[in-house]
This record gives structure tokens, C-alpha cells and sequence, in this order.
């Protein structure tokens, strides 16, 4: 790991609450006439005399506005460890595929959730091309657990995206590491205020930064958190050799939009509850799930396992054309793909055709708006939209 001196600007991350830390995370010390996050460094090289040491040499390598980003999500993955290292990517996929890429052989053995991001299929034909043996479950009831033996790798996404359904990350990654599988857990959908992975006892914290991490819509960008330092090395190469890099305005504004990110969540966790329930005692049968409402199968385990459940709400309606005039139906959701944003999101998740689930499904990703012109709004649309 790089120089770790001044790590959260002279705060202890451990010793303070985790809206403090999220303001003050990855921040250098305090440098008199400068900026209290220094602005994006734009730079393909670096002044290098001599010998090629010293922490910056060549921008596809490192670059100063990840450190201080990564210094941040690392914070915020696992406070107060510092035998943990954060590495930033271009993309949530880059991560995803940096990790697995790094880590698998010809003839390993990967774990992967069959209901998990749209994505994963075409991972798995992938590594199924390099000869690595795939083997899927689904998410709920801790089905990965019947498949690990004789695995390298284990991948978890809790809660599942987009249905999300919830495992028991503890028990998953006690039954792995007895078996020395190594345990990755995609934390997009909870964010590291929702759940924090290597606590629960995985050796990996992947996600997407694209979603509520950064929350805006106007930045890609993916994250590897680990302890193993041989595996984060791994994955540092696969970095440098394929090139997946975070431009520095991008590391820069998830870097900025990190400060507000416990205000966001918890903003967007309580909408959501309250639209999840307002949904669920609708007159009309829709299947809500939310892994925070009292009654979703979800919550007796994500009551445990989870500190925040996130601003993702999904239900189905009776059909296909009854969802699309939901969605026609919103003025203050906009239809588009994607998650954790500011503003609300929908989408009738069935048009993309990768996910296993029914033509009425619509994915909710509840914004910052006020909560009572959301739920208007919402409620509004299911009454429009059943008068077909
Ligand atoms: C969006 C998403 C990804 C991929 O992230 P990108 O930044 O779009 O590459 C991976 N996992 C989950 C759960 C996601 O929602």
C-alpha cells in the first residue's frame, strides 16, 4: 500500500460515526493554502528521475486522485484496518472482471449466484472459455453452500440485483473458508454503509461505484476492496495489464460525492420503506420485495446482516403493457436503467432480457425527492395505469 500518513485527515476513522467518517474519508492532512480535497490530477507521467521507484511514475499505474479514493472506500469498507487495500477501476465490470480474471485458473472452480447482475452469464462463458468449471445457485436459502467443495472462488451478491433476495454472508463465508475457497461479495446494491463484507468474513468487497456510491448518474467507476495482499496484488497487474483505469475526474467526483453519502442513503433507505410498505398494502396482490419492509422473507436475515437496506424496491404487475403505462405514468421517475441515484429511477427490468423474472417486474430506485411527492407520484401512476 502507499504511504498511509494521514489517512482520514487526522481522524481516527474507527473512532468516529459513520456519517463523520463519510465526510472526512480518504482526506489528506491538512496542507495550509490548499484545497481540502485536492482536485483531480490530470497526468499521464510523472517527473522520474532515476531509479523507477517512488509512487508515481506512469498514469495507467497510479495516480494520485485514486489514492486519495481509495484511501476513502477502504475507510468506509473497513474502518480502522490497515492491513486492507482498495484498488479503483474504470467500471464496476472492470472490478468484477479483474477479480475473477486474476484469481482463476484453467481448471478452478468458480461459485457464482445464478440470479445475480445482468452481466454475470457472459462472465461465466468466459471463464467457461479459459476452462475454469462454473457452478451456479440462487442467492436465497444459502444455496451457493451445497456447491462449494473443492472451490478456488465463491461469489455472492446480497441482496441480489434486481431480485433481491439476501444470504447469510457469515454463514456462507465460514463454510467456504473452512474449504480455503475465497469469498467475494458484489456490495453494489448495499453500498459500504449498508454492509460492510470483510466484517461478515469475506476476503473481497467488490462494487460498482457507478450506483449509490456515487449517486449522481454521471460517473462509472468499480472498486476491489481485500486483506489477502498476494490476491490484491493480482488484481493490481490485471490492472496495470489490461488498462481498465479510472480517468482522475471520475475518481475526483466519487471522491466528492463520498462526503454526502450517508445523507443519500439514509434520505433514500427511508423512502424506500415507506414506499415498499405503501406498495405492499396496495389493494392489488404486486409481490413487493424490499429487504428492509418487517414481512419480506428477506428481513429476518438482512435484519442481521445489514445496516441500511438500500434504496431498491421491486414488484411485479399483472402484465407487461400495465407496466409500461406505470412507467408512462411518472413525472417524477425517470424510465431509465441503473440504481442509487438522486434522482428516482424505473424500469420494467423484463425488457433487457437477461433477468429471470416476470414481463410486469419493475425495478424501483428510489431518489432523494421528497418523500410525499414520490409517493404521490408512484401511487398516482398504479391508479392512472389500472384503468388500462
Ligand atoms: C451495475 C452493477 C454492476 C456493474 O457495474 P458497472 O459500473 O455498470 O460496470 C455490477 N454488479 C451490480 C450488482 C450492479 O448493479
Amino acid at each position: 500500500m502507499s504511504d498511509s500518513a494521514g489517512r482520514g485527515g487526522g481522524i481516527r476513522p474507527e473512532g468516529v460515526g459513520e456519517g463523520t467518517r463519510a465526510v472526512r474519508a480518504g482526506l489528506p492532512e491538512p496542507v495550509a493554502y490548499e484545497p481540502t480535497l485536492p482536485g483531480p490530477v490530470f497526468a499521464a507521467h510523472f517527473h522520474l528521475p532515476g531509479e523507477p521507484t517512488g509512487p508515481y511514475a506512469y498514469g495507467r499505474d497510479e495516480n494520485p486522485t485514486w489514492t486519495h479514493l481509495e484511501r476513502a472506500i477502504g475507510e468506509l469498507e473497513a474502518p480502522g484496518r490497515d492491513d486492507v487495500e482498495t484498488l479503483v477501476f474504470a467500471s464496476g465490470m472492470a472490478a468484477i472482471s479483474a477479480l475473477l480474471f486474476s484469481q482463476l485458473r484453467a481448471g478452478d472452480v468458480a461459485v457464482l449466484p445464478s440470479d445475480g447482475y445482468q452481466v454475470l452469464p457472459l462472465v461465466r462463458a468466459q471463464l467457461e472459455a479459459y476452462g475454469i468449471e462454473v457452478r451456479t445457485a440462487p442467492t436465497g436459502g444459502d444455496a451457493q453452500l451445497d456447491l462449494l467443495d473443492g472451490a478456488k472462488l465463491l461469489w455472492i451478491e446480497t441482496p441480489s440485483n434486481p431480485g433481491l433476495d439476501v444470504c447469510d454472508v457469515r454463514r456462507l463465508a465460514e463454510a467456504a473458508r473452512a474449504g480455503g475457497t475465497l469469498v467475494a461479495v458484489d456490495n453494489t446494491l448495499a453500498t459500504p454503509l449498508g454492509q460492510r463484507p470483510l466484517e461478515l468474513g469475506a476476503d473481497f468487497s467488490v462494487a460498482s461505484g457507478t450506483k449509490q456510491l456515487t449517486g449522481h448518474g454521471d460517473v462509472l467507476l468499480g472498486y476491489v476492496t481485500g486483506r489477502d495482499a498476494a490476491a490484491m496484488a493480482a488484481v493490481r497487474r490485471w490492472r496495470k495489464i489490461v488498462g481498465a483505469i479510472a480517468g482522475p475526474m471520475e475518481a475526483w467526483l466519487a471522491h466528492r460525492s463520498l462526503a454526502t453519502l450517508q445523507m443519500r442513503v439514509d434520505r433514500q433507505t427511508a423512502t424506500a420503506l415507506k414506499i415498499a410498505e405503501a406498495l405492499r398494502d396496495w389493494p392489488e396482490k404486486l409481490n413487493v420485495r424490499y429487504p428492509g419492509l418487517s414481512t419480506d422473507p428477506s428481513h429476518p436475515l438482512a435484519s442481521r446482516q445489514m445496516r441500511r437496506y438500500g434504496c431498491v424496491v421491486s414488484f411485479t404487475l399483472p402484465s407487461r403493457a400495465r407496466a409500461e403505462r406505470f412507467l408512462d405514468a411518472l413525472r417524477l421517475v425517470d424510465d431509465a436503467t441503473s440504481f442509487g441515484g438522486v434522482r428516482s429511477t424505473a424500469e420494467r427490468r423484463g425488457r433487457w432480457g437477461g433477468d429471470a423474472v416476470p414481463e410486469g417486474f419493475i425495478r424501483l430506485s428510489v431518489g432523494a425527492e421528497d418523500p410525499e411527492d414520490l409517493m404521490d407520484d408512484v401511487l398516482g401512476a398504479l391508479k392512472t395505469s389500472s384503468q388500462g
